[in-house]
C-alpha cells in the first residue's frame, strides 16, 4: 500500500491532523489499540479554557474557540479558583493570567454549594471556560477524514520504520506501507517512534494524572457549578454527568505505558479537596489515570524535524491537547502541505528549538 502521508497515533492529534490533510493529499492513520482515542484522549478532564497554558498553547487554544463553537462540542462551564489565606501570591498570579474576577468566599459557595466559605479565604470566578464533547469531536473528526479518502487503522502497532531515497517504509503486524510524509502524533510514544524511525529523541516525557469520580456531594444536582481549582493546581474538580470528577492533579513522570489511577496520590489529593469542602469523600464510583506528555520547556512539539523535513512531530500535547486541537491540526497541516503558518508562532513550537 502507498500513501501520500502517513500519521501514527489514533488520539485526538493524529485524528484532527488526518481531517485537515485528507482533502489535500491520500492518508492513512494507524492505531495500536482496538479502538481510537484509547490513551490520553479518552482521560481528559474535557475543559475548554483557553488562558490555561504557556502563551504557544494559549494563542492556539483562542484561536480554536471558533472552530470548537462551530462544530457544537462546547457547553458553559466557568471556572472557579479558590485559596486558603496563607496562599494569597500564588492566587493572585494565577488569577491575573486565567483573567478571573474576585468574589467573596460566600458568592464562591453560591457557584459550587460543597464549598464551605469558612474555609475559603480568597476566590475569583470566569464564564468563558466551557466543557468539551471530547468524544463528538474525535468523531467528527473521523467523520471528516473518512468522508475525504482517509484510511483510519485500528489494532495497526507499527514496530517498524525505515527510510530510503523513495520515503518511508512502515511495518505493521499485517503489512508494510509506503509513505512520503510521515506524521509522529504517538502521544507519550512519540519518542519511541521517532526513535524507530532513526530520528532522535526530544526528551518527551509523560506525566501520570489520576481521576476519581464521587457522587455528588449532599445528593445536589452539580450540573450547573463551574470547574473548580485549588490554587498551585493542587487539585480540581467538574461536574460530570450527574456526579463530580475530582483530581489530584499530579505531574508524576513515568514511562509510556496504559495508565491506572494511584491510590494514594489520590487519597492525598481528595484530601486536599476535602480541605475546603463541608461534605466529606464517603465514596468512589471509579477511577482512572491519564498521561500527559510534555516537552522540556512545557511547549508542545510541532513541526518538521531538521534534518529530515519528511518527519512531521505532532507531539508533546501536556494538559492541552482538546482545547488547542483545531488551530494545532491546522498549523500540522500548513507545515505538512509546504503552506505558510504563522511564523512566530511555529518557531515556538519547531523541534529545531529543542536541538543543540
Ligand atoms: C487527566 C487528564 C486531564 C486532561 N484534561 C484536559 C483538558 O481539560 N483539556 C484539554 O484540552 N486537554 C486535557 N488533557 C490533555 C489531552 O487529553 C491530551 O493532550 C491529548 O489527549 C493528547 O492526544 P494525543 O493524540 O497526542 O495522545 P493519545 O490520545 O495518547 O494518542 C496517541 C496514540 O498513539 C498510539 N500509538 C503509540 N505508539 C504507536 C505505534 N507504535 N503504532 C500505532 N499507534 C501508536 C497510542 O496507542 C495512542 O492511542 C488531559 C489529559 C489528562 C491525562
Amino acid at each position: 500500500m502507498n500513501t501520500d502521508i502517513l500519521i501514527i497515533g489514533g488520539g485526538i492529534a493524529g485524528v484532527s491532523a488526518a481531517a485537515e490533510l485528507a482533502p489535500h493529499a491520500s492518508v492513512v492513520l494507524l492505531e495500536s489499540e482496538d479502538n481510537l482515542a484509547h490513551h490520553a484522549s479518552s482521560r481528559s478532564a474535557a475543559l475548554y479554557e483557553p488562558h490555561y497554558g504557556p502563551p504557544p498553547v494559549v494563542a492556539l487554544s483562542l484561536a480554536s474557540g471558533e472552530a470548537l463553537r462551530a462544530a457544537g462540542v462546547l457547553t458553559p462551564r466557568g471556572v472557579l479558583l479558590v485559596a486558603s489565606a496563607d496562599q494569597a501570591a500564588s492566587f493572585a498570579a494565577e488569577a491575573e493570567a486565567m483573567q478571573l474576577t474576585s468574589v467573596s468566599p460566600e458568592e464562591a459557595a453560591a457557584l459550587f454549594p460543597p464549598l464551605d466559605p469558612a474555609r475559603v479565604a480568597h476566590a475569583a470566578r470566569a464564564d468563558h471556560a466551557s466543557d468539551i464533547d471530547t468524544d463528538a469531536l474525535i468523531q467528527s473528526y473521523a467523520r471528516a477524514a473518512r468522508h475525504h479518502g482517509a484510511t483510519l487503522r485500528t489494532r495497526a502497532p507499527v514496530t517498524a520504520i525505515a527510510h530510503d531515497a523513495a520515503g518511508w517504509t512502515v511495518t505493521t503486524a499485517t503489512d508494510q506501507i509506503r509513505a512520503t510524509i510521515l506524521v509522529n502524533a504517538a502521544g507519550a510514544w512519540a519518542d519511541r517512534v521517532a526513535s524507530m524511525a532513526g530520528v532522535a529523541p526530544l526528551g518527551l516525557q509523560p506525566h501520570r494524572r489520576s481521576m476519581a469520580r464521587i457522587p455528588a456531594p449532599g445528593g445536589l444536582d452539580p450540573a450547573r457549578w463551574p470547574m473548580v481549582f485549588g490554587v498551585a493546581e493542587t487539585w480540581y474538580a467538574k461536574p460530570d454527568a450527574g456526579a463530580l470528577i475530582v483530581s489530584p492533579a499530579e505531574a508524576d513522570p513515568v514511562d509510556a505505558h496504559d495508565a491506572w489511577a494511584d491510590d494514594m496520590v489520590l487519597a492525598e489529593g481528595l484530601a486536599r479537596y476535602e480541605a475546603m469542602m463541608r461534605f466529606p469523600v464517603d465514596r468512589l464510583l471509579s477511577s482512572w489515570a491519564g498521561l500527559r506528555t510534555f516537552a522540556p520547556d512545557g511547549n508542545p512539539v510541532y513541526g518538521p524535524e531538521p534534518d529530515r523535513p519528511d518527519f512531521i512531530w505532532f507531539a508533546g500535547q501536556g494538559g492541552y491537547g482538546f482545547q488547542s486541537a483545531p488551530a494545532a491540526a491546522r498549523l500540522i497541516a500548513d507545515v505538512t502541505l509546504g503552506r505558510r503558518p504563522d511564523a512566530a508562532l511555529s518557531a515556538l513550537l519547531s523541534p529545531a528549538r529543542l536541538r543543540g
